[in-house]
């Protein structure tokens, strides 16, 4: 639940509270909800949700004091990813709790706040009255695990102020398109699933949302491919598990596509020498 997040795209993760209940296909295999069931610390679905602790709650205020030396090792602003334990925009939170959680962003100016949603629906009528054209340090992103779930929720967030847009394609349970959409996200992280009942990615999904997002002008960044039985080393190439772990270590399943690490960064208004990554 806390710091130095082991997700490839993030450096901090921060729960403002856990609990949350299943909204769509994606949330089928939901890590969180195994985890509330191991830890005891939380019910899943419609049972209240559990503030973190204020001592938690500190964490922000630390990095934030400690950015210039961060940016100074890693060459790049912080990013957090909230929530990996529940859902900004849940419906199912007290407002002042979302409150609270916004002041914090507001007093954390060196921080990037990856705020990623399963109900976009939501998210107009729960920003603070001062969003104005979006927070200079929040970048808004939803999930979409196949073109179902993006055609539903995309033109939510399409349709909302903000410095930096981005759409998480992880579980990748079906294949993806966003050509056409009339504003398009910054940013496009793929995953596929992982977990003993992970449903497989398919390299030809992964191939071509990659391709169209290089040619449309969007950062793909690709987290991993969730089982090594996805990995086109194995499913395509024929290589053992063992084999391709030895290839291609990056994340659950590895990450290369066709020989190639693809994890690029959107540049925002903020970034100085932040200039596309390639981890
Ligand atoms: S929205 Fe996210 S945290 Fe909530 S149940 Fe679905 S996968 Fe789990």
């Amino acid at each position: 639940m806390a710091h130095g997040s082991k997700i490839e795209w993030t450096d901090h993760t921060f729960n403002p509270w856990t609990g949350c209940t299943k909204v769509s296909p994606g949330c089928d295999h939901c890590y969180a909800e195994a985890w509330a069931k191991r830890s005891g610390l939380v019910q899943w679905g419609n049972h209240p949700r559990k503030r973190t602790t204020s001592d938690y709650w500190k964490s922000p205020r630390i990095w934030n004091r400690n950015s210039e030396h961060f940016e100074a090792v890693h060459g790049h602003r912080q990013r957090v990813f909230c929530a990996s334990l529940a859902d900004v925009f849940d419906n199912k939170v007290d407002s002042n709790w979302r409150s609270d959680l916004f002041e914090l962003i507001e007093s954390t100016p060196r921080l990037d706040w990856l705020l990623l949603t399963k109900r976009p629906s939501n998210i107009e009528e729960m920003l603070p009255s001062n969003w104005g054209d979006g927070y200079s340090n929040v970048w808004l992103g939803l999930t979409a695990e196949d073109q179902t779930a993006f055609d539903q929720r995309w033109n939510h967030l399409a349709n909302i102020p903000a410095v930096t847009r981005f759409v998480s394609y992880e579980p990748a349970i079906g294949r993806l398109s966003i050509n056409g959409v009339k504003l398009l996200p910054d940013w496009l992280i793929v995953g596929g699933e992982s977990g003993a009942r992970a449903r497989r990615a398919r390299p030809d999904w992964v191939r071509s949302i990659i391709s169209e997002c290089q040619r449309l002008g969007v950062k793909p960044f690709m987290k991993q491919w969730g089982t090594y039985s996805s990995n086109p080393l194995v499913s395509e190439l024929g290589f053992s598990e063992d084999e391709a772990r030895a290839i291609d270590g990056y994340g659950k399943g590895g990450s290369m596509v066709d020989g190639q690490i693809v994890r690029e960064f959107p540049k925002t208004t903020l970034l100085t020498n932040h200039a596309a990554e390639v981890a």
